[in-house]
Order: structure tokens, then sequence, then C-alpha cells
């Protein structure tokens, strides 16, 4: 399960943000997740009271930002949302696009003491 890993590296990020930040105990993260992310909400949620356990992050609230997909169509000269990754465009079901959205995996903010 590779959410735990992502966990993993969420709780290192938040360790060592907490000495410069000055912060000892974290109540609630937020999560931006892209829909692109490879990323299951559920096993995020599982993964984090896991990695969390024992850290200044026991207990905290996960939520979790889910991010659409995005993408530039050269033909729209516009950004469209996607459903899929390699979906056609759906206003011109053209193929010119670039990725523009979706595959971010971010910690949006944080709720401190
Ligand atoms: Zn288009």
């Amino acid at each position: 399960m590779h959410e735990l890993s992502l966990c993993q590296s969420v709780v290192r990020s938040i360790e060592a943000a907490a000495g410069p930040h000055g912060f000892s105990r974290v109540r609630r993260v937020r999560l931006a997740i892209g829909a692109f992310a490879g990323v299951e909400p559920d096993a995020m949620r599982f993964g984090f009271d896991v990695a969390t356990q024992g850290t200044l992050a026991e207990g905290a609230t996960l939520e979790i930002l889910e991010l659409p997909g995005t993408a530039w169509c050269f033909d729209c000269n516009d950004t469209v949302t996607l459903a899929q990754r390699f979906d056609a465009c759906p206003r011109c079901a053209g193929f010119r696009l670039r990725l523009t959205g979706g595959e971010e995996l971010r910690i949006q903010d944080l709720e401190v003491d």
C-alpha cells in the first residue's frame, strides 16, 4: 500500500516543520490530492492513522481536498476538466491536451497548537 509510505513522508514533513514553526501538536491536516495522483482517499485515511501513531500528529484529523484533473486544450484554447487522465477533451474531443492539474499531493495547511 503506497499510501502508507506517502503518509509517512507527510508526517516527516510535518515533523520537520514543527521546530522552525514552533508547534508541538497537530490537530488537523489538510491534504490536497489530485484526481490523477493515484491515491485512494480511504487508504490514505487508514495510512494516516497508522503513520501518525507516536508522532506529534497522533490523533489529528485528516481532511482530504480532492482536486479535479485539468488540462489545457490547444484547440479550445482553454482549460478543461478531465475525468480520466488520458481522456479526450470533453469539449472538442481532441487530444491536443497538456495536463495542468490533478497530479498534486501536498499539505494544504495544518491546524496546530
Ligand atoms: Zn478542446
